[in-house]
């Protein structure tokens, strides 16, 4: 399998470059050249086959010709043997064909597990086999940095440093990062905020000397390989409920675009997805784009749901790519307008393309709580504000009630306690594995808001261990 560009430019690659280069060359993301094509016997092939089973059939030929089957086996086996269920990601009943599809096994209570845990085992593996090494470098606000961490600990081809804002992430969150003590784990509380740590990576990546000297790297959502992983949890929920006999519905707490989109690449497989519900918080670019074809930036709001805070998803890239009949020119003058002005708007003919598949709907504060305390009062079961507002959005768009519905539940509550226990008035507990998490050693170190500083201390730290 190879893959190509969104932006037409950058050369074509197998799929081990693709999943160390991230972004491609030209600025855009790479995609599969083509769909692979699932049968009808094909799907069915997957019922009553473990998760790890299930994944390795349905990321086979997207991985041919980097990794043999054995190998990928034993990948997938490795990244979901450490999931605390054994379904690695189970359905739950929420009520008659309406179920909710829990992602929040992995090590760090969020669906990002599921795709950084095997995508840290992709990285080591390919950089392992050319000889090579990495230095993964990121901000985080408090969310995606965890599932980072325990994507890349341990992992000898990488060392990874974590930038986040001192004082500035809840207690959990920090002491998720910070209680990590492999060697190979750097975290650094910087003396400023979110954007400060962020401008500081962006610019670490611009400065180019320090780039290549260090071989920085990221692991952000608009790698092929997390996307990828992602695919898996639509056909083996979609076959536990009667695909490929039957079609499903999915509704999704969308941020950066990139869980749903794995949705429609399944569905560009041949799985019967019969609607994707792209569920949005008060920050609302997709459900805007989706109802009127105006992709247009906004100002960003704080929420409950804060891994959704987002005003530009960069894997909608991915789906214009699709709508504009893979002409990369027309993705890339699109994104050139976008850059500029903040805005762009989608053709009729694409707009309505996209409309046959996705359905979409904005889900305030109020919704999302009351989401919260609905779910516990008629089926007992406790969720995160971030599967609730996908609850929410799925109860308000559903037009088939015969057509099971599964939600996507991306965060385990206790990940944010504050705001389940006062919707729903239940304190959610930790998970077991976690529940000495207040207690366990701490290591970080601290930097003031300061570039160069933050370089020569990951320069010393990496030239130290070579
Ligand atoms: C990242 C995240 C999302 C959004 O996923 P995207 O792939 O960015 O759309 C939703 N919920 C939780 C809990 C997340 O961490």
């Amino acid at each position: 399998m190879r893959y190509v560009s969104t932006r037409g430019q950058a050369p074509a690659l197998n799929f081990a470059d693709v999943t160390l280069a991230g972004l491609a060359r030209d600025g855009g993301l790479y995609v599969p050249e083509r769909w692979p094509s699932f049968s009808k016997g094909d799907i069915v092939q997957l019922a009553g086959k473990s998760y790890a089973e299930a994944a390795v059939r349905v990321m086979r030929p997207f991985v041919a010709d980097a990794l043999s089957e054995e190998t990928l086996s034993d990948l997938v086996a490795d990244a979901y043997g450490g999931f605390r269920h054994a379904a690695v990601a189970p359905l739950t009943q929420l009520d008659a064909n309406d179920w909710l599809l829990e992602l929040f096994h992995g090590p760090t209570l969020a669906f990002k597990d599921v795709a950084l845990q095997l995508l840290g085992r992709l990285f080591d593996h390919f950089l392992t086999a050319r000889g090579q090494r990495v230095t993964i470098v990121g901000a985080t606000s408090g969310d995606t940095g965890s599932a980072a961490i325990e994507a890349c600990r341990d992992r000898s081809a990488i060392e990874i440093f974590m930038l986040h804002p001192a004082g500035r992430v809840s207690e959990v969150q920090r002491r998720q990062m910070t209680t990590v003590l492999s060697p190979n784990v750097h975290n650094i509380a910087i003396d400023g905020t979110f954007d400060d740590c962020q401008a500081m990576v962006k610019a670490m990546f611009n400065d180019l000397a320090f780039r290549d000297a260090m071989q920085l790297s990221a692991v952000n959502s608009i790698n092929w390989a997390r996307v990828m992983a992602q695919v898996v949890y639509y056909f083996t929920s979609a076959v536990a409920l009667g695909a490929p006999h039957r079609p499903v519905a999915f509704s999704v707490p969308t941020g950066n675009f990139g869980d749903v989109y794995a949705g429609y690449v399944a569905a560009c497989m041949g799985l019967p997805v019969d609607k994707l519900i792209v569920a949005t918080n008060i920050n609302d670019i997709l459900a805007r784009a989706l109802q009127s074809g105006a992709y247009a930036k906004g100002e960003v709001y704080p929420t409950i749901t804060p891994s959704m805070d987002i005003q530009v998803s960069s894997n909608f890239e991915r789906l214009i790519f699709d709508l504009y009949d893979r002409q990369g020119k027309a993705v890339s003058d699109l994104m050139d307008t976008f850059q500029r002005s903040g805005a762009i708007t989608l053709g009729a003919a694409q707009l309505k393309m996209a409309q046959r598949l996705f359905v979409s709907a904005r889900i305030d504060e109020a919704g999302t709580k009351a989401a919260i305390a609905e779910v516990y009062r008629r089926s007992g079961v406790l969720i995160d504000p971030h599967t609730a507002v996908g609850v929410a959005a799925g109860r308000r768009q559903r037009a088939d009630r015969a057509i099971p519905l599964v939600s996507l539940a991306t965060a385990h509550p206790a990940k944010f306690p504050e705001a389940v226990a006062a919707a729903s008035g239940v304190a959610p507990k930790l998970p077991a594995h976690l529940a000495d998490l207040l207690s366990r050693p701490e290591r970080c170190a601290s930097l003031p808001n300061d570039l160069n500083r933050v370089q020569v201390y990951i320069r010393d730290t990496v030239t130290a261990k070579a």
